[in-house]
């Protein structure tokens, strides 16, 4: 492996960053659209955090709940994070009561007909999120721009549902979203210039990291995650237990592996009682009401500091299910097999056009995902290692499974060379695939 300088991987993820806002295809003298009101759609977990970063900035915000008691929760939850700013003295008292006053909560999508933007931030479920496009045809003024926060849907079967698909975008928001930086700004097919472009400038004024991708499942970050997470699940099928996987991720420079995450995120994250997905051991926690971090307990146990336990009950369910016993892998070999994947997947998005640039990837993972900043991104760290030996590790992980075959691309560099971040993507393209 090649080891840079920490001077030159600043320098380089200081680049990134500014290329990032680069959008060559908008041309100039693009107009911009006023945005002085926000619709949000939802004030639970994302709906509460993006109307903060708006109040913030100064922006008003009408609030669309469906039920009181949700929208008054919703609320309470944002007074408390204001709250809890200015007891730290990052702020005075008048100032949560000035941001409070910007947040106008509604229990009627008509409420949002003077809005400019508008932005969804109900249940990921396509019926409904369809639904609300619909009904918002009918009631957003003309021009205004109607926003997706969905994580991983077509928003392009989205924008059909409307006779204004040019106003259909993904503002796509990391939670908690008043403090993540990053913003997946998701261009559709039918998406216009003027549309992107308001879009990034806004980003810029509601302080966020704003990179251009295009409609995928998952888009970048979480396409690229569930590279990472699948490997995780199949590593415990070799009797690799999560917290090993996880020692491997945090000794990479991950805050969060791959399981401490999903306890975090949620265990339940689309799985309801009695359902049998294709995640069998995630089935069988959530059964036992270990649904992550919120019920105590997950593929970790956790004590009343919140500290993860490795947890005999998870250990004994895994191996009552994949029938293995509990093994030991090297580091090195579990960083293999969670890491290359997601260079390999992303490698597939750039030959897809997916994304403008290799370093627009790198800006995802560092800003929405805690990829670790000596490590550059991982197109960077894709360099670091070498198209070679990336490509050895998906012959072999390839070989088990299709959705991990090499990138065409990753082969053509092991054969002749080339460097990851000079992948040239020729741009965003927004046709379907
Ligand atoms: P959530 O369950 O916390 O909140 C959804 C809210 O929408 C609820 O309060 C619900 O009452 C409300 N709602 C449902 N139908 C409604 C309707 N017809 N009108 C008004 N309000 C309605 O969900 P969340 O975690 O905030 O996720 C919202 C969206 O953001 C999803 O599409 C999700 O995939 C996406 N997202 C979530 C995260 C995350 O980490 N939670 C991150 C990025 C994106």
């Amino acid at each position: 492996m090649t080891l840079p300088s920490q001077e030159n991987v600043t320098q380089y993820i200081a680049q990134a960053g500014a290329a990032a806002w680069q959008v060559p295809q908008l041309g100039e003298g693009i107009q911009r659209r006023s945005i002085l009101k926000v619709g949000v759609i939802g004030a639970g977990t994302m709906g509460g955090g993006i109307s903060m970063n708006f109040a913030t900035a100064g922006i008003d915000v009408t609030i669309v709940e469906q039920k009181p008691e949700a929208l008054h929760r919703g609320l309470g939850v944002v007074r408390s994070n204001y709250q809890r700013s200015a007891d730290k003295g990052r702020f005075p008292q008048t100032e949560v009561e000035a941001r409070m006053r910007r947040l106008n909560g509604q229990l009627s999508l008509k409420a949002l007909n003077d809005c400019d933007l508008i932005i969804e931030a109900v249940f990921e479920n396509m019926d409904l999120k369809r639904q609300i496009f619909s009904s918002l045809d009918e009631i957003a003024k003309p021009g205004a721009i109607l926003a997706t926060n969905t994580s991983a849907l077509d928003i392009d079967e989205i924008a059909d549902v409307t006779k204004r698909p040019q106003d259909v975008i993904g503002l796509h928001f990391f939670s908690p979203a008043n403090v993540m930086k990053l913003l997946e700004i998701v261009r559709a097919e039918k998406t216009s210039d003027e549309v992107v472009a308001t879009s990034m400038d806004l980003a810029k004024k509601i302080n966020k990291i704003a990179t251009l991708v295009g409609v995928c499942p998952g888009f970048v970050g979480n396409r690229i995650l569930f590279a990472r997470q699948v490997q995780g699940q199949k590593l415990l099928y070799k009797g690799v237990m999560p917290w090993d996987t996880d020692k491997a991720m945090n000794a990479f420079g991950f805050k969060m592996g791959n399981f401490q995450m999903s306890d975090l995120a949620g265990l339940d994250i689309g799985w309801s009682k009695g359902e049998k997905t294709d995640n069998p051991i995630r089935d069988a926690l959530c059964e036992m009401d270990r649904r992550g971090q919120k019920t105590k307990s997950g593929y970790y146990d956790y004590d009343a500091a919140r500290r993860p336990i490795p947890s005999d009950i998870t250990a004994n369910i895994i191996k009552d299910i994949t029938g293995v016993e509990p093994t030991h892998m090297s580091h090195d070999q579990i960083t293999e097999t969670c890491i290359f994947p997601m260079i390999n997947e992303a490698v597939k998005i750039l030959e897809e056009n997916k994304v403008q640039r290799p370093s627009d990837i790198d800006v995802v993972w560092l800003n929405g995902y805690g990829w670790p900043a000596d490590k550059g991104g991982p197109m960077y760290y894709a360099d670091m290692i070498g198209a070679k030996e990336i490509l050895k590790k998906m012959e072999e992980l390839g070989a088990d499974d299709p959705a991990y075959t090499p990138a065409a691309t990753l082969r053509h560099m092991a054969k002749n060379g080339g460097k990851f971040i000079e992948i040239d993507t020729g741009g965003l393209k927004t046709t379907r695939s």
